[in-house]
């Protein structure tokens, strides 16, 4: 069922399923869960990918609103720094132009300028510049040409220069403060101009001016630039000389003719700053982007005004740290993100496979204590087995031992068979010449008391052989009375058979019987002849037990063959280096099959009541074994009765008599 099962999954065909389904479909199913991975793996991958978006966006956007902040943060205090330094340099100066015009000197060579009051304004001027610290001061008349100048002395001396287009002589000159900032005239020179009206009685007679160099401003950090724009929104003051003189806006017509009226930045062309504004945000700051390109620089604009004179100072924080610190902050977010999910996968990877070493132990584990069960139980079984083998063995023991005893009794019982069956033989043989005796006795003393002594002798000669017939018939009986002597091992074979012979004699009688000697060495088979010893032939057995087997063996065989005519039983010794053997064959009815192999068994009989006890076999097999030997039976081959082949060990007698050739006869 299985194989056919894993056949239809490997091997899908067009039939149906039992369930009514395709047969495609495990493999469909197989399909979409596959998809189904692969499409949870894409929407994985792409939330992480999503993830690592957002973190990355919103950390630069943290960075870069952070950095910006900073940014506006410094950029707020260098301005203010800035401008408060700007305002007291130009608040120091402030009353300056105002003493200045309160000093008759200066009201005299205004209502008066002759050359002594020149002289005099002039020195005082020079004397008045140098203390202050200013760049130059100097004294315009109403009609605009310098008359007085503490650069008296110097080339580019203002005195007899025009004024009348600057814007801070005409505020003067109306009554009001002038504060102007330009290129100038005469030196080319960028300052900041204040300027005082000088009264006489009340009534204006001419301009104070004093100059300021603020070219310090320009050496600011050029990598933060700083400008300074005035009311229209030129650059007059700039950390990066380039921008200088640029417009930060579009400049009208009119604006731009009343510069270069005034002469104010030297005539040259305002034109406009490439500034490209990318973002407002709050507070007067601004993202720039100066110059053209996508590479042009991006600032940070923070304007602050100057309120009077009406200026803007600009700090221009260039954007690229910030640009880079977003950058490297992404960039280490990216990292940490990309590392975290590394981690993560990580995790749980060791936690999958930690997962999977501690149910791997766990199987282990159980399969261990599985093991240590069945071993528990199998020891517990073998101890029953041994315990019970035990048991068996000492039963068997004192089975054996009770067999044995048995075998004792039996024997004993066997031989008290034998010797009864005997001794009804006996008195049957004693009885007659008994009678003879009796009758020989009875006619001896009447022919001696007639006289006939030869025929008395005759008698007497009778009588002597029927004694000696009768002595030879007891003599037998002392073979079954051997049971107290002590056994012995060695058993002349031919002596045993003689005795045997001797004993059935009767039975014999008219029974073919022949005895041979088989060398299994040399193959030879020669007919035994009995009245030699041969003292080489010695079998390993106690003789008396030899011919109690040999007894039974021959009586059996006498038994089997009476009817037979003419009766034959055939004894076959056969000598080998170790072992000897007596086949004892008949030619009576044989054993049939369902006989054989209960043979040996105690009490088994095939005779009639009273003809056997059926211990024969039995004792004489015990008798074998006990000697070491075996005793075997088998229906001759060619169907001409049984065979029984009693196989014992050959004692092996070192004479001279050994080397002789065995005699043979009849
Ligand atoms: P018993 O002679 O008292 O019957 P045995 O043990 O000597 O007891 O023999 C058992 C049986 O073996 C016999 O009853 C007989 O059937 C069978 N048997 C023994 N020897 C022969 C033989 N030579 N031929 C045929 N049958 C035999």
């Amino acid at each position: 069922m299985k194989l056919a099962a894993a056949r239809r999954r490997s091997l899908p065909s067009a039939e149906p399923c039992a369930d009514g389904a395709s047969p495609y479909a495990t493999i469909t199913d197989h399909h979409r869960s596959g998809i189904a991975n692969v499409t949870r793996r894409l929407l994985i991958l792409f939330a992480l990918v999503a993830g690592l978006v957002a973190a990355c966006g919103l950390t630069y956007s943290i960075a870069w609103q952070r950095g910006i902040d900073s940014l506006r943060h410094n950029a707020a205090v260098r301005v203010d720094r800035t401008a408060s330094a700007l305002k007291s340099t130009l608040e120091r100066y402030e009353s300056l132009p105002y003493l200045l015009a309160e000093h008759p000197l200066v009201q005299d060579v205004l209502v008066n300028p002759s050359p002594a009051n020149v002289e005099r304004a002039n020195l005082y001027l020079e004397d008045l510049n140098r203390h202050a610290r200013a760049t130059v001061t100097y004294i315009i008349p109403l009609d605009g040409y310098c008359v007085a100048a503490s650069n008296w002395q110097g080339p580019g001396s203002f005195i007899g220069a025009g004024y009348q287009f600057r814007p801070y002589f005409l505020d003067a000159v109306k009554g009001g403060v002038g504060r102007f900032f330009g290129i100038g005239t005469i030196s080319q020179a960028p300052g900041y101009y204040i300027s005082q009206p000088v009264r006489r009685d009340g009534k204006i007679v001419g301009a104070a001016v004093v100059k300021l160099d603020l070219e310090w401003f320009q050496g600011a950090d050029a990598a933060e630039p700083l400008v300074v724009t005035d009311d229209h929104g030129v650059i007059f003051l700039s950390s990066v000389p380039a921008w200088k003189y640029h417009t930060i806006r579009p400049l009208s017509g009119q604006v731009a003719d009343s510069i270069y009226q005034a002469r104010q930045y030297a005539q040259q062309p305002i034109a406009p700053l490439p500034v490209t504004i990318e973002r407002m945000l709050a507070g007067n700051a601004q993202i720039v982007r100066i110059g053209g390109g996508r590479y042009a620089p991006r600032y940070l604009a923070s304007r602050r005004g100057m309120g009077e004179p009406d200026w803007h100072l600009i700090t221009m924080s260039p954007l690229d740290p910030v640009d880079a610190q977003a950058r490297n902050a992404t960039i280490a977010t990216g990292f940490g993100y990309v590392s975290l999910v590394l981690l993560a996968f990580y995790w749980r990877m060791r936690r999958a496979r930690v997962r999977e070493v501690m149910r791997s132990r766990a199987l282990l584990q159980k399969a261990y204590a599985e093991l240590n069960r069945r071993v528990a139980e199998r020891t517990a079984d073998l101890s029953q087995a041994n315990e019970q083998l035990h048991k068996e063995v000492a039963e068997r023991t004192r089975a054996e031992q009770e067999l044995r005893a048995a075998h004792d009794e039996l024997i004993q019982a066997s031989k008290l068979a034998a010797l009864g069956q005997m001794a009804a033989g006996i008195t049957h043989e004693l009885n007659q010449p008994l009678a003879a005796l009796r009758g020989f006795s009875d006619n001896t003393r009447v022919l001696l008391e007639r006289g006939d002594q030869a025929s008395a002798r005759e008698n007497l000669e009778a009588i002597a052989a029927l004694t000696e017939r009768m002595g030879k018939i007891t003599n037998q009986l002392k073979l079954f009375v051997g049971r107290a002597r002590p056994r012995n091992a060695r058993a002349p074979i031919v002596r045993a058979l003689r005795n045997v012979i001797a004993l059935l004699q009767k039975r014999l009688q008219g029974v073919e019987v022949e005895f041979a000697l088989l060398d299994t060495g040399s193959g030879a088979r020669t007919l035994l002849n009995l009245a030699d010893d041969h003292p080489q032939l010695i079998a390993n057995c106690d003789d008396l037990r030899l011919e109690q087997v040999l007894i039974n063996l021959l009586g059996n065989a006498l038994d089997a063959t009476a009817g037979m005519t003419p009766p034959r039983i055939s004894i076959e010794i056969e000598v080998a280096d170790a072992t000897v053997s007596f086949a004892v064959g008949d030619n009576g009815h044989g054993i049939p099959d369902d006989v054989l192999p209960r043979l040996f068994e105690p009490f088994f009989t095939t005779k009639e009541m009273g003809q056997g006890l059926g211990l024969g076999l039995a004792i004489s097999s015990s008798i074998a074994r006990d000697c070491g030997g075996t005793l075997v039976a088998r229906n001759a081959p060619d169907g001409g009765g049984a065979l029984f082949v009693l196989t014992l060990r050959r004692v092996r007698v070192q004479t001279s008599q050994t080397s002789d050739p065995l005699t043979t006869g009849s």
